[in-house]
């Protein structure tokens, strides 16, 4: 009997824990405020909140700009432009576009791993339009050197399942946002700059073994870890992850 009354006890606490997650999911989406502003610059975002040491952001992973990627899809007449950038061995890729639906989970508070992870192939980085990025391979360490002349003229192509990505500098972003702006972050959390820094071309040769360093940014005054784009192999990242990496799922 007393068994019988401590599982009916349970039960209770768990219709109320129910009902409890219900009325808060009814509010607007959990974009709430304990999401810092800098994650907000991730315009795509579908949905971005905090669990944990964690913050959550969602994309359909499409780009918002044009590509000859989008031709045959449901987007093709608002978005479909024909190649017109300067590789005249532009050579299209048999995919199509497709939506997407991920969520990156990344450290709210990004912190050095000794272990240096390797980047997998895939999504290892969300840019602020919602596409990822991805690492400076073809497949296992085949470099980019075929796969370049597939990227459209903002600098990105999808892949076999219609996910667009970006092995190297998001044109599209640079432009509108600034060739010294913040452009994502990895899946570790560190932030993800462009190929400018203080008025002056940043090299592979100005960073680490992980593609970064350390300095005050404007969105980080106190100063912070941070990749930089860069024109030259390996473009976004080196030899793996400076931190320890969250996660995304597809
Ligand atoms: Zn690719
Ligand atoms: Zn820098």
């Amino acid at each position: 009997m007393f068994k019988k009354l401590i599982s009916l006890s349970v039960n209770a606490l768990i219709v109320l824990a129910f009902i409890s997650c219900g009325s808060s999911d009814d509010a607007s989406p959990s974009t709430s405020a304990d999401v810092p502003a800098i994650y907000k610059k991730i315009y795509a975002a579908t949905d971005l909140y905090v669990e944990g040491d964690y913050v959550y952001i969602k994309t359909n992973g499409r780009p918002d700009h044009k590509s000859p990627y989008y031709k045959g899809t449901q987007w093709e007449s608002a978005l479909y432009e024909a190649y017109n950038g300067s590789n005249t061995s532009f050579t299209i890729n048999p995919n199509k576009i497709a939506n997407q639906t991920f969520t990156f989970k990344i450290p709210l508070n990004p912190k050095v791993s000794t272990a240096h992870s390797a980047t997998p192939l895939g999504p290892i980085g969300i840019s602020l339009n919602g596409v990822p990025f991805y690492n400076q391979y073809a497949g296992p360490n085949q470099p980019l050197t075929n796969e370049i002349n597939s990227f459209d003229q903002y600098f990105g192509h999808p892949q076999q399942s219609g996910q667009y990505h970006y092995h190297a500098e998001p044109y599209y972003l640079t432009a509108t946002k600034g060739n010294d702006a913040l452009l994502g972050f990895l899946l570790d959390g560190f932030p993800v700059y462009g190929p400018t820094e203080n008025g002056k071309a940043v090299s592979n040769a100005d960073l680490d073994a992980y593609h970064g360093h350390t300095s005050t940014t404007s969105d980080y005054p106190s100063g912070i870890y941070h990749y930089h784009i860069t024109g030259a192999d390996p473009y976004i990242n080196g030899s793996g992850f400076y931190g320890t990496a969250g996660t995304v799922s597809q």
